[in-house]
């Protein structure tokens, strides 16, 4: 090879040996085996992907290089040291069990005192939050078979992540649901955009999640955007990664605006930081 054509071309082989790189290190997510996290199983190399099950909810399953690999939400209310049993089915037949023992992890934990009656929901409030939460759990066990073509989500809105995932919250010593989500501080009306390329399933107007849009990325990786000023897309369409959809805003019950954002992989709330980059 004379100079001349290896200067030209080694910038390019270079360039694309670290591009493919650092595709195929961001395609996943951060994982470990906690609560709030994400376990990582291998199921060898098959023809055709393995059914794998947590319990009765279907489980993400993704090619990596030459074998296929589970990726497993962890909920936050699971104890550590407890023991998860993952069914995997091979397309040729037969069944593998695997086992993924949950290791601790340290939640901050958040004391508030109030004034009694501004925690205990109206007898009304209470019935409309019961309805809207169990439509959000039918919505939130959404299975698409197409599995993402890759994990890694971009940050919905510009603005300061706070490291409130799995917070826990007690009003007067009394425990709140673990905090699912990330919030991220920004005006009212700054656009909010897909985290990855999915389908909208679910757009509603909730007591505390307020304006609300439930994105399907397939193979039972969902998120969510909560207490939008704005909604910019409709139900059923097909929205592109980094597509607006919506405004951050201040509706249900907040402090302030913001936007919340969640992630769910088989139905369990995870840390949506383990998506984005940095
Ligand atoms: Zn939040």
């Amino acid at each position: 090879m004379n100079r001349r054509r290896f200067l030209l071309a080694l910038p390019a082989s270079v360039f694309t040996s670290t591009a493919l790189a650092r595709e195929s290190t961001a395609r996943f997510p951060r994982t470990s085996p906690v609560p709030g996290g994400v376990a990582r199983i291998s199921l060898g190399a098959a023809g055709h992907a393995p059914r794998v099950r947590l319990g009765t909810q279907r489980v993400l399953v993704m090619r990596d290089g030459g074998e296929w690999v589970a990726l497993v939400g962890i909920a936050l209310a699971t104890k550590p040291g407890s023991r998860l049993r993952v069914e995997a089915e091979r397309p040729e037949g037969g069944m593998e069990r695997h086992e993924v023992t949950v290791a601790d992890k340290a939640y901050t934990s958040q004391h508030l005192k109030v004034r009694p009656g501004q925690v205990e929901l109206s007898a009304q409030d209470l019935a409309r939050y019961e309805r809207e939460r169990a439509h959000l759990a039918g919505v939130l066990k959404t299975f698409s078979e197409e599995a993402p073509s890759t994990l890694a989500m971009v940050q919905p809105t510009p603005g300061v992540r706070s490291g409130s995932f799995g917070l826990r919250r007690y009003f007067n010593g009394q425990a709140r649901s673990p905090h699912g989500g990330m919030d991220i501080a920004a005006p009212v009306g700054t656009p909010v955009v897909a985290a990855s390329a999915g389908r909208v399933i679910d757009i509603g107007d909730y007591f505390f999640s307020g304006r609300t849009i439930v994105l399907d990325h397939g193979a039972g990786l969902l998120s969510l955007y909560a207490h939008l000023s704005g909604v910019d897309t409709r139900i059923a369409q097909n929205v592109a990664a980094g597509a607006p959809i919506a405004k951050v805003g201040a509706t249900g019950r907040v402090t302030g605006p913001h936007l919340h954002f969640s992630v769910y992989l088989n139905t369990a709330a995870v840390d949506p930081a383990l998506f984005l980059p940095g």
